[in-house]
């Protein structure tokens, strides 16, 4: 199993934007000692992701964090594809994507979508990258926006606040309409090597909590897949949104797993929008 997770791993290397298969590899291996000490190395891995959010480091702040500000504007037509590989899926927008995201939390910044993907789980109980308390969920979707006050995806990379990822978990239950077009896609993308066209009336916000179950926990963090980059602002929505067995089934048949374990927390403060516990 730990084979398959570490050449997991390096396959969703690959659909980083900005990670060269060599270099993945390499970046992968170094991973494995991310949770020991680093005395004598300068290698910066003090917000590594993904984190257990447990009560007792969530501070509420609802000055910070106002959901009511939490703002993602999709544009129809900027979700253009989905590729399948042997790491997951990934969906791909178009050059010249308009999809942004903006929040109180995320300062004046506006970020723009990337590309989004998912981590899951070869069961219903894990699969989730961030845990709520120790618990794991069955899975986590991350949509991936980087800052547009740089000049690009790559720059942000090396900037602390240079992507900003929102995370959603996904609960083994109920089957999901709303997932239903992008689960359908994967399939069909799912065995062969090219990207595959997205439904042209795909809406990105129909993946989301309804709009009055937003609630999210912040923290500084990083890219949970090679090269790792501590440059990533989450936002992670605490009420789950449920999908089926079956439609977790069409994800498990590309890679049984594909989620990262927790990383030490080391000091960090999550803030909350509302009084966790
Ligand atoms: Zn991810």
């Amino acid at each position: 199993m730990a084979k398959l997770r570490r050449s997991a791993r390096i396959a969703a290397a690959k659909l980083d934007k900005c990670s060269l298969p060599g270099k993945a590899v390499r970046k992968a291996k170094a991973s494995r000692a991310l949770k020991k000490p680093l005395a004598g190395r300068k290698t910066a891995t003090h917000r590594q992701s993904p984190i257990d959010i447990v009560p007792g480091a969530v501070c509420h702040d609802p000055d910070l964090c106002k959901v009511d500000t939490l703002n993602i504007s999709y544009k129809p037509g900027d979700c253009c594809d989905v590729i399948v590989n042997a790491g997951g899926f990934r969906v791909n927008v178009e050059r010249g994507c308009s999809t942004t995201l903006t929040g109180n939390h995320l300062g004046d910044a506006t970020y723009e979508l990337a590309q989004f993907h998912a981590h899951w789980g070869t069961n219903g109980q894990k699969g989730s990258e961030h845990l709520l308390n120790g618990k794991s969920m069955s899975g986590e979707v991350h949509f991936v926006f980087w800052n547009t006050n740089y000049g690009s995806f790559c720059e942000a990379l090396n900037k602390e606040d240079g992507l900003a990822v929102v995370g959603v978990f996904l609960k083994e239950g109920q089957h999901n309409d709303d997932y239903h077009s992008l689960i359908e896609t994967i399939r069909k993308a799912a065995g062969g090597d090219k990207p595959f066209a997205m439904p042209k009336d795909f809406d990105l916000i129909k993946l989301l909590p309804s709009p009055d179950d937003r609630d999210f926990v912040t923290y500084a963090g990083s890219l949970t897949t090679p090269p790792f980059s501590e440059c990533v602002i989450w936002t992670v929505f605490t009420t789950p949104v449920e999908i089926s067995y079956g439609q977790l089934n069409v994800l498990r048949n590309i890679v049984a797993e594909n989620h990262r374990e927790c990383q030490d927390l080391c000091g960090r403060q999550i803030r909350s929008s509302i009084t966790f516990a």
